[in-house]
Formats: C-alpha cells, sequence, structure tokens
C-alpha cells in the first residue's frame, strides 16, 4: 500500500530521559537481558543462509576487557572466496530488488524502525557493552538510527516522484528518473555502530542496490543484530550480506571487486584515502567507474571570542570534547580562545571537567568510560605525551589505566602551539588542545588552518564575529554559540570539506542521489 510518508512531517525521535525513574529502570532490564546474552556466537550471512568458518574473533567490552560481547566467525580467513559469494549474492539479489517499488523498499526501512523503536533499550544496552557508550550516548545513536530509516524511505519516496524537467520544443514526451547503482560495499566505523551503519547500508538498499555490509571488527555484534531486524522485517535473502572480519581482508577484496559499482565508506582518513585510490583502478571485467562516498575524519575546532558568554562557552567545550569520550568524528579536539579571556575560561573549563564521572557504562551517572580498544589507548597516551614534548601543558588528566578497561583521563592540553602535531592530527580520545589566538582573525586562520574541514563553533556576543563565521570558517557543519556535536537526521546534514571527506551530507536531503544515477526518456509522440 502507497505510504503518505513525507519528509516535511519527519521528526526526529526524542532522547529518553532517564531522570524518570521508570525509563532508568527500563534501561537497567535492558542491559541486564544483554549481560545474559554475552558471548554468544555469530556466523556470516551470505543470501540469507548462517554460514560459520574455522577461525574465529572475539568483539570485547572496552569498559571490562575479560567480558567478550560476541564471537563471530572471521571472513577475512577465506577472504578471497567469502567475498566473492557474498558479491555473487548481491549481483543475483540485485535482478529482482531493483524491480521492487520505491515504495515497498522504503516500506521495510519503516518496519525496521518500528521494530527498533519498540526494543530501544535493547539495542541501546548492546552499544554500552560493545563500545562504551553511555545511557545517553547509547540512546541518542538508537534515535538516530531510527531517523535515518525514518529519513531515508522518506527522501527515496520523493526522489521516486515526477522529476520537474523543461518542456520540450519537441512533439515527444519526457520524463527523468532515478535508478539504482548496482553492488554497493558498505564499510562502516565502529563509532556510531547502529546510527551510521544501519543508515549507510540502508540508504544503498532504498535506493535498489544491494549490499556487502562488512561491520568494524570492534562493534560487529551490534551489526548483527540489524541484521536480525532486516530477517524480521521480511527483507529478501542476498539485499544486505553480512561478512565481519577481524582485519582488513574483506574490505580490501569488497574495494578492489569489479563487480562492486559503490562504496559506502565512513572511518579515518587514512583508509577513506587508500580506498578512493583502489577504488580508481579499473580492473579487469570492470563495467564502470566506481563511485565512493568517503565520510573521514576531523580536528574539529570551537573558537571562543572575548565577548562570549563564557559559562555557555566553557559548557559546550566541555561537553563537545568528553561526550562519548572524544571519540566522535564532530568532537572538538581543538579550543581556540581569545588571549583576553583565556585564564577565566580555562578556570570554568578545568571545573566542569573534574567533575565528569569516569566510570563504567553500565551505570547510569557514568559520564565517561573507556576509548575502544587498546589501539586507541596507546594512542592516546603517546599523543599526550607528544604535546608535552612540543611544549604544551597539562592542566587537567594526562593519565590513563588500561588494567581492566582502556580508561584514558579527560585531558586538556594548554598552550599548544598552531602546527603541533596534537593541533594537526585526529587523535579520537578524550584530549582537547588549547590554542590562545590574539584577536578572531587570528582565530579563524588557526581554525582553517588544518587540512579537515568536518565540524566547528564560534561562541561571540557579536553578530559581525558570526557573520564572518558563516563566510570564512571552512567547515561541512558550523554551530553558533552552541556544541559542536550532536548534529540531527534532517535538521544538520553531516558531513566535511576538505580530508573530512565527500560531503554526503547524511540525514540531508540530497543524500539518496550518491546511490542513484539519472535517466532521461524521451519518446517521439
Ligand atoms: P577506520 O578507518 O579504522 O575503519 C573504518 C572501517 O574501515 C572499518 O569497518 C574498518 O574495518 C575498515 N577498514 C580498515 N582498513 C580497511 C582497508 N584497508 N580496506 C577496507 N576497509 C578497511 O575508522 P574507525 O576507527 O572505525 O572509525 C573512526 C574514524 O571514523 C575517525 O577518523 C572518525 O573521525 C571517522 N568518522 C567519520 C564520520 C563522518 O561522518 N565524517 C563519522 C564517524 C566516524
Amino acid at each position: 500500500m502507497q505510504t503518505q510518508k513525507s519528509l516535511d512531517e519527519f521528526r526526529n525521535e526524542p532522547f529518553v530521559d532517564f531522570s524518570i525513574l521508570e525509563n532508568a529502570d527500563a534501561m537497567r532490564t535492558a542491559i541486564e537481558q544483554v549481560r545474559s546474552e554475552l558471548g554468544r556466537e555469530y556466523p556470516l550471512i551470505i543470501n540469507g543462509e548462517k554460514i560459520s568458518t574455522g577461525k574465529k574473533f572475539e568483539s570485547i567490552n572496552p569498559a571490562e576487557k575479560t567480558q567478550v560481547v560476541g564471537v563471530f566467525s572471521d571472513a577475512d580467513e577465506d577472504a578471497d572466496n567469502l567475498t566473492a559469494k557474498a558479491i555473487d549474492a548481491a549481483t543475483e539479489a540485485f535482478k529482482l530488488w531493483q524491480q521492487i517499488s520505491p515504495a515497498e523498499r522504503a516500506e521495510y526501512l519503516f518496519k525496521a524502525a518500528a521494530v527498533i523503536r519498540d526494543r530501544k533499550h535493547y539495542f541501546s544496552a548492546w552499544m554500552i557493552f560493545e563500545t562504551g557508550k553511555t545511557w545517553a550516548e547509547a540512546d541518542g545513536d538508537t534515535a538516530e538510527a531510527i531517523d535515518f530509516l525514518e529519513f531515508y524511505g522518506r527522501e527515496m519516496l520523493n526522489w521516486a516522484g515526477h522529476q520537474p524537467i523543461t518542456a520540450s520544443p519537441y512533439p515527444e514526451h519526457n520524463t527523468f528518473e532515478y535508478i539504482p547503482l548496482g553492488v554497493g560495499a558498505i564499510i562502516p566505523p565502529w563509532n556510531f555502530p547502529l546510527a551510521i551503519m544501519s543508515g549507510m547500508t540502508m540508504a544503498a538498499v532504498v535506493c535498489g542496490n544491494t549490499t556487502v555490509l562488512k561491520p568494524s571488527p570492534d562493534a560487529p555484534t551490534i551489526a548483527y543484530k540489524f541484521m536480525e531486524v532486516l530477517e524480521e522485517v521480511g527483507l529478501p535473502a542476498g539485499v544486505v550480506n553480512f561478512l565481519p572480519g577481524a582485519g582488513t581482508a574483506v574490505g580490501e577484496h569488497l574495494v578492489a571487486s569489479p563487480k562492486v559499482r559503490f562504496i559506502s565508506f565512513t572511518g579515518s582518513k587514512t583508509v577513506g584515502l587508500h580506498i578512493y585510490e583502489e577504488a580508481a583502478k579499473t580492473r579487469p571485467g570492470q563495467k564502470w567507474m566506481k563511485r565512493v562516498v568517503a565520510e573521514m575524519g576531523g580536528k574539529d575546532a570551537i573558537i571562543v571570542c572575548d565577548d562570549a558568554d563564557l559559562d555557555s562557552a566553557a559548557t559546550g567545550v566541555v561537553q563537545s570534547a568528553f561526550g562519548f569520550q572524544g571519540q566522535k568524528c564532530s568532537a572538538c579536539s581543538r579550543l581556540i580562545v581569545d588571549e583576553k579571556v583565556h585564564d577565566e575560561l580555562m578556570e570554568k573549563i578545568v571545573k566542569l571537567t573534574n567533575e565528569i564521572k569516569v566510570g563504567l557504562p553500565t551505570e547510569g551517572d557514568t559520564g565517561m568510560t573507556a576509548v575502544i580498544n587498546q589501539k586507541s589507548f596507546d594512542k592516546a597516551t603517546s599523543m599526550i605525551q607528544k604535546g608535552i614534548d612540543e611544549g604544551g601543558k597539562v592542566l587537567t588528566g594526562g593519565g590513563g589505566d588500561s588494567a581492566n578497561g582502556f580508561y584514558v583521563e579527560p585531558t586538556i592540553i594548554d598552550d599548544v602551539a598552531p602546527g603541533a602535531t596534537i593541533e594537526q592530527e585526529e587523535i579520537f580520545a578524550p584530549v582537547l588542545a588549547v590554542i590562545k589566538a590574539k584577536d578572531f582573525d587570528h582565530a579563524l586562520e588557526i581554525a582553517n588552518g588544518t587540512d579537515y574541514g568536518l565540524t566547528g563553533a564560534v561562541y561571540s556576543t557579536t553578530q559581525h564575529n558570526l557573520e564572518r563565521a558563516k563566510r570564512e570558517f571552512h567547515v561541512g557543519n558550523l554551530y553558533l554559540n552552541r556544541k559542536c556535536t550532536g548534529a540531527l537526521v534532517g535538521v544538520h546534514p553531516f558531513g566535511g570539506f576538505n580530508m573530512s571527506g565527500t560531503d554526503s551530507k547524511a540525514g540531508g536531503r540530497e543524500y539518496l542521489l550518491q546511490f542513484m544515477q539519472g535517466k532521461s526518456i524521451a519518446q517521439k509522440n
């Protein structure tokens, strides 16, 4: 049945208020439910068939590293064959899936959104265990996944409708329509393990493409839980094939395959650039130039001007820098502050930072917990040392403890020079570099002085400064007098400039066009 849903009536899924006893109880119940399901084994899924491999890998709880969240068949073991098999299944499924009407395809997304909404705490609880999300962060991720499904379903209905074209001077009937591309490789990161993973996958699927989903080895269980949702709503076999691997072999094979038409990647700059280069090579049997959507990292800055509301700025900086342990691509990792208000602002920021409760993510009052893995812990601690070596001064934090989990203290390094390593390189951990600026001109110059261009914020009470920021601060997502994290689907289409990616604007009205091609049809009267 044709649905009446439209982009104009789309509204974001509300966040859960855990100060309400009933909501907190529901989350505790979900956490215990998931705890009882930890450590199970999960297969690959190719054309609906569950396949177990001999070699397995484990996904662990970063906050309690001896706790195994899930045990996975490792497709990297026989990546060549298994990737080929999954791509063939997707190629076969594409023959039928592309014929299914857009409205019917969208219906699967709406049904999946309803399933997740019904059991939202259950999905959030998996993220709490597998990726170290606090209750609020996990709930935000689940809400965003629901939003992506609801939004992209509606977006598809929009692009499937009448497309305006100019009247022809000839006696003919003209139409313009969008058709799918083919088989896509979906390569998501671990940090928004439900929202970004499901959004990337289902955006491609709703357009009529079929996919091979290679989840992050740090968050495969959540991806498997999403595969269960797709099975529950009856998505035909082969439309989404599931190929987890402990390393990079599956990813490499997917990107290189001549049968893959497009790659949808979100992750680090290093991997993104590698994929972009590999995808540009034409291999024997390949009939197309691969399309690559690559959303990558950031070195996001908040500028605080001398006329800013410093209390509001301090709150925004601390939330943006340390929410989810600084592991959001949008996280503030650079604070650029006018030297005239530096001391006053830093006093407020250090005070707020020291109030953050670091602990287990399963506890409802935890504000910050562990970073994702040992590699991330090591990088954070070595970058903190690098910051000190290059002349920075630690105002708070600086330490870490990886005995039970990968805990890095919320760390603020002051007196960082523009161009210093920790001012230029993404760390992806709770490490904030503070840089003093002489004035707003200088602040903008520092803010724009990296290869990235993802998010940024400016705190100022002068409209003139804010207008200049609109014109001169070169980021895909600019925020004025508010934090630089927390983009909402539909409200803040998300994606960055320069080395932050292809500016695909996830959660925006044109996002789906990247997974379709336009076809003009003229018929003589
Ligand atoms: P990552 O680059 O390490 O991994 C991303 C994905 O690529 C994973 O699934 C990984 O297994 C896969 N991969 C790794 N090597 C590969 C290869 N050689 N070939 C094919 N696939 C390969 O990133 P991550 O640690 O999972 O995520 C964190 C990064 O993602 C950060 O840089 C963050 O800024 C970025 N990110 C960006 C956005 C955005 O919208 N711009 C959103 C979220 C995260």
